[in-house]
C-alpha cells in the first residue's frame, strides 16, 4: 500500500487566498502542528484540502490552490464535506498531459 502524502500549504499573497504546496511528507501529525492547511493525497493527483482549525466552505471556495506537480491553479471537483475536510482538487494541466501520453 502506498503512503498517503501530505502537502503543507503556505500563503503566496498578502490576503492569503492563494496557497502553494511545499514538499510533501507522510507524517500528518507533524504537518498539523506546523501548518493551518494542507492537502491530503490519498489517490495520486487528487488532493483533499484540509484545515486544522476549520474554515467555512464558502471561504474555502475563494481559495486558489496550486498544483504540487506543475504549480498551476487547480479546480475543485468535489465540494467540502465539512469545515475541516474541504474541497477535493485536481489539476486540469496534469490531467490533460496524462491523457496525451
Ligand atoms: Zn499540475
Amino acid at each position: 500500500m502506498q503512503d498517503i502524502k501530505y502537502h503543507p500549504l503556505i500563503d503566496c499573497d498578502s490576503d492569503g487566498t492563494e496557497k502553494v504546496p511545499m514538499f510533501f511528507c507522510t507524517d500528518e501529525k507533524t504537518i498539523r502542528q506546523e501548518h493551518k492547511m494542507y492537502l491530503e493525497e490519498i489517490i495520486p493527483e487528487y488532493y483533499r484540502l484540509r484545515s486544522v482549525k476549520g474554515m467555512s466552505a464558502s471561504d474555502a471556495e475563494k481559495l486558489i490552490i496550486h498544483c504540487p506537480c506543475c504549480g498551476k491553479a487547480m479546480t475543485a471537483i468535489v465540494k467540502a464535506r465539512d469545515n475541516h475536510n474541504l474541497g477535493l482538487y485536481n489539476c486540469p494541466e496534469c490531467n490533460s498531459k496524462k491523457g496525451a501520453k
